[in-house]
């Protein structure tokens, strides 16, 4: 049975005190998780230590880092590396954001080395993608969305892409407001679970847990998790308020 998440993605928000009384807050709410369910927290490299603390021991529940680098070591000022990562005990890594792609440039070809680094230290990549507006006006958020799978994951062997974890977010629904309807997110999650499937067969295709992100919320993610190719969220402005991003947890089906 595939991972469902909920996946908080804090992004440069809150301060550590913020942070830390969100954490309790949210951690303080009892959530039934299945055993296929998880939550994982993206926080701001400074938080990686409190957070993970704060969830020490507490099952199915992760911290992720929103980003790395691609190198493992070595003269690369106000970097952070995956093994630096793996020594605080963290076991997941956002990687290919939109704003990481838009503002600081990322490369699907330079993401494909990151989602290596993370592999070789046994982490797990979120990896990020989806189309802007303009290319979904066009109607070509598929080609768009496949060739990111492909640049950055492809060659990936059969037993390393079922390590990753896939996040759709088109573009314009994130930090808008306006979210994809159930019905476009689902029609995306299952065009890249058979682009997934073509690749590697429909068995590890069917492994392979898609999130959707873009203004996800306590009051859609119930409609937005039901569909059957949707396997929980990856949330940003929702993240940020503990009962919205509860509300979220317990969505998950
Ligand atoms: C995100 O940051 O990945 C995101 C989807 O943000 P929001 O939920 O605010 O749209």
């Amino acid at each position: 049975m595939r991972k469902q998440i909920a996946a908080a993605n804090w992004k440069m928000n809150l301060t550590l005190q913020q942070g830390e009384q969100l954490l309790n807050d949210i951690i303080a709410t009892p959530h039934e998780l299945k055993e296929n369910q998880q939550v994982v927290f993206a926080v701001p490299f400074p938080y990686l230590a409190m957070a993970q603390q704060k969830v020490a021991g507490k099952k199915n529940v992760f911290i992720a880092a929103q980003n790395c680098y691609n190198k493992k070591s070595g003269a690369y000022t106000g970097e952070t590396s995956v093994e630096m990562l793996q020594s605080l005990g963290i076991s997941y890594v956002v990687l290919g954001h939109s704003e990481r792609r838009e503002y600081f440039n990322e490369s699907n070809q330079f993401l494909a080395e990151k989602v290596n680094i993370c592999l070789d230290y046994k982490m797990t990549p979120i990896f990020c993608c989806g189309e802007a507006l303009n290319v979904r006006e066009a109607n070509e958020q598929n080609a768009f969305v496949a060739k990111q799978l492909e640049e950055s994951l492809f060659h990936l062997d059969a037993d390393a892409i079922q390590k990753v974890v896939i996040a759709y977010e088109p573009i314009w629904a994130i930090g808008t407001g306006k979210t994809a309807t159930s019905e476009q997110a689902q029609e995306m999650h299952a065009h890249i679970r058979a682009a997934f499937a073509a690749k590697y067969g429909a068995a590890i295709a069917d492994n392979i847990t898609i999130l959707y992100g873009g203004s996800v919320k306590g009051a859609n993610a119930k409609e937005l998790f039901g569909q059957p190719d949707v396997d929980g969220g990856l949330v940003g402005g929702a993240s940020l308020i503990a009962q919205e991003f509860v509300a979220i947890i317990s969505a998950l089906k």
